[in-house]
């Protein structure tokens, strides 16, 4: 059976051709600047075809799909039919959708609900969705996998805010959680390590690090609590993203700046975070490579990361009432051994030991504490696409 896993943005597409068979991905590729100027990135075997081809929608964008894996040198089927389903990325199910599911026009008609509450990400949702029905008619299974799906655990104590109640009633502002599938993908795993497949008795906290970044406390296999909150701009300091900050500073900053709301949430989501305090980059390698330059700013920036990090994870082993494993997972949990082996040295309190040798790695799954460590600290490579593939053929 073979799955094709979409995850469409405003203006991009990436899908990704998986053979259930023995779970492996035969092709992938990125559409980018649909709308603009597109361009499009086709991989298959290491080869990469890439070319700069006019898509002036995301219907446009899916017959590229489809030339590339049934036509040339990056063919990889003989045509469209042997797709059994398509899965997507879906970003925010609300309270709604704890599950994955089976896209219906109910469905498409909630997602669209939400968009209220993820106006950049919702809409490319429908879009995505839309060309793809489009594309492979309405007899091909198509499945929404939502970020905010695994989070839907959480207590009502850990999810809502201190506001007026009839806001949470009228606007459903509260923590919804981001990054589910992930931190869904590598708590499983590390229940499995742990040698607890059911999760039942486990505690841990899982470390989404990218260029987005956010943490769970998950207990027996399900969220109890995690940073990112209405939208993925809550929690620690991110790539571009401040996360937490005195929510009275966001009015004074507007008044004393003169911004609209707009331009506050452009400010918050795409001018701060490591680049707004480093003033040097998002991408956290020119950070390190600043740092060694001798940046105080740059350097400021890390250890403003590591402080709110480590004041989550003490947080939630609090919440947790102890801790058996931490897992660190996406581009920076799976590459930067600096920063791991620092949050882990910090648990220090906790009986944590560091595995140095262990931890000299990168993006492989590895145990990177002692065997006598009082918790369990892991390095396990996420695979969302893997999980909506799986979500997927589960449902069809
Ligand atoms: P993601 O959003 O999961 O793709 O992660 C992107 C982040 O991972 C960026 O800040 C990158 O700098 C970081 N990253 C990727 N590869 C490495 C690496 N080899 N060493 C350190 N950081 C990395």
């Amino acid at each position: 059976m073979k799955i094709l896993v979409i995850n469409a943005g405003s203006s991009s597409l990436k899908y990704q051709l998986i053979d259930m068979n023995g779970e492996v991905t035969i092709a992938k590729g990125l559409c980018e600047r649909i709308g603009i100027d597109g361009k499009f990135t086709h991989k298959v075997d290491g080869k990469e075809f890439k070319k700069d081809v006019d898509m002036p929608d995301h219907t446009a964008a899916f017959a590229q799909v489809k030339e590339a894996l049934t036509e040339g040198e990056g063919k990889v089927i003989n045509d469209l039919s042997e797709v059994t389903a398509v899965g997507h990325r879906a970003v925010q199910g609300g309270t709604a959708f704890a599950k994955s599911v089976r896209i219906t026009d109910e469905v498409i008609g909630k997602i669209k609900e939400y968009q209220a509450l993820a106006p950049l990400h919702n809409p490319a949702t429908i879009k995505g969705i839309e060309a793809s029905v489009a594309t492979f008619g309405p007899d091909v299974p198509q499945v929404a996998v939502f970020d905010t799906a695994f989070h839907q655990t959480m207590p009502e104590v850990a999810y809502l805010w201190g506001i007026p109640y009839e806001l949470y009633e009228k606007h459903g502002i509260r923590r919804y959680g981001f990054h589910g599938t992930s931190h869904r993908f590598v708590s499983a795993r590390c229940c499995e390590l742990l040698g607890k497949p059911d999760g039942k008795g486990t505690r841990i906290i899982t470390c989404h690090l990218g260029n987005g970044s956010s943490i769970a406390a998950i207990k027996d296999g399900k969220v109890i609590d995690t940073t990112m909150g209405l939208t993925p701009l809550d929690g620690f300091l991110m790539g571009t993203r401040c996360g937490v900050l005195d929510p009275s500073a966001v009015t004074f900053i507007m008044e004393k700046e003169g911004l609209s709301p707009k331009e506050m949430d452009d400010l918050m989501n795409k001018k701060s975070g490591m680049l707004g305090i480093s003033g040097v980059s998002s991408d956290d390698r020119d950070i390190a490579a600043a740092i060694e330059e001798g940046n105080p700013r740059a350097k400021l920036a890390w250890d403003m990361r590591t402080y709110q990090i480590m004041k989550y994870i003490g947080g939630y082993v609090a919440a947790l009432g102890g801790l058996d494993a931490i897992v660190f997972t996406a581009g920076i949990g799976e590459n930067q051994k600096l920063l791991r082996a620092e949050i882990l040295e910090k648990m220090a309190y906790l009986g944590v030991k560091v595995d140095y040798e262990a931890n000299d790695v990168r993006g492989v799954e590895r145990e990177i504490t002692t065997p006598d460590s009082a918790v369990r600290g892991f390095i396990i490579p996420t695979n969302e696409e893997l999980v909506i593939a799986r979500d997927t053929m589960s449902l069809v």
